[in-house]
């Protein structure tokens, strides 16, 4: 489980002066449990197709589908269940909440399932100690380092099992020996779990780690 496939996707921003298509038909395969780096300059469609892939935002043409699921088809709340349920995001600004430690971030994506319990508390422990955070649970994330943080968020993405993990440009924030960490811990996480793996970087030293490289330019895989 874990498979990604785009049609013809096109998605054109029309807010500007002139409109822009920031995705711009692109057909795309990603293969189950494959660690896959997106790589393309800042502006080359990079998060635009991230956020198609993960159903945060709908093409103006073409089918995107998760396991043979259209997704650009689905209703608002099916969508919302679908991505809750299937798909971990990890972004460039961490997005934790502030006011919640380490361990209930990780916890709130089993919450959406069901209330708190002594199992959803183990599981979100246990995801921190997989990311090395071990003895930082009580932090907030404002008591973290930035390569701290992100790594709760890659606990956060994976607490659930998804099938699929999206990382839009996690290192973007971080320092590059913070980043090449966070990349290796992504890397190990991922065979650990076989979990489809999509991470975008606009740096080529970040690129080696990966199975599959998808390469953008001005919206279009080159
Ligand atoms: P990347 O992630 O590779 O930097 P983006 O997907 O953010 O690329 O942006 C692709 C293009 O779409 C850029 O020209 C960007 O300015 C434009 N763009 C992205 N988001 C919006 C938006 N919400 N409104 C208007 N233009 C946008
Ligand atoms: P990235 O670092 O991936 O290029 P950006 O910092 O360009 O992302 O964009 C951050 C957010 O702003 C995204 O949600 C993107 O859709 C939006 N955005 C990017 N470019 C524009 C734009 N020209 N106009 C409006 N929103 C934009």
């Amino acid at each position: 489980a874990g498979r990604v496939r785009l049609r013809g996707v096109r998605r054109v921003y029309r807010q500007g002066r002139a409109p822009v298509a920031a995705v711009d038909g692109v057909d795309l395969d990603i293969a189950p449990g494959r660690f896959t780096v997106l790589a393309g300059p800042s502006g080359s469609g990079k998060s635009t197709l991230l956020q198609l892939i993960g159903g945060l935002d709908r093409p103006d043409e073409g089918a995107v589908s998760l396991d043979g699921t259209r997704l650009d088809t689905l209703d608002d709340d099916t969508l919302t269940r679908l991505r809750g349920e299937r798909i971990g995001f990890v972004f460039q600004s961490f997005n934790l909440v502030p006011v919640m430690s380490a361990l209930e971030n990780v916890e709130l994506p089993l919450l959406q399932a069901g209330p708190s319990s002594t199992g959803s508390r183990e599981r979100a422990r246990s995801m921190l100690e997989a990311v090395g955070l071990q003895g930082l649970h009580r932090r907030r994330p404002g008591e973290l380092s930035g390569g701290q943080q992100q790594r709760v968020a890659v606990a956060r993405a994976l607490v659930h099992r998804p099938r699929l993990v999206l990382a839009d440009e996690p290192t973007a924030n971080l320092d590059r020996a913070s980043g090449q960490a966070l990349i290796a811990l992504m890397r190990t996480l991922q065979r650990g779990t076989g979990v489809t793996f999509v991470f975008s970087s606009h740096d080529p030293s970040l690129l080696d780690e990966a199975d599959v490289r998808v390469q953008l330019l001005d919206g279009r895989l080159a």
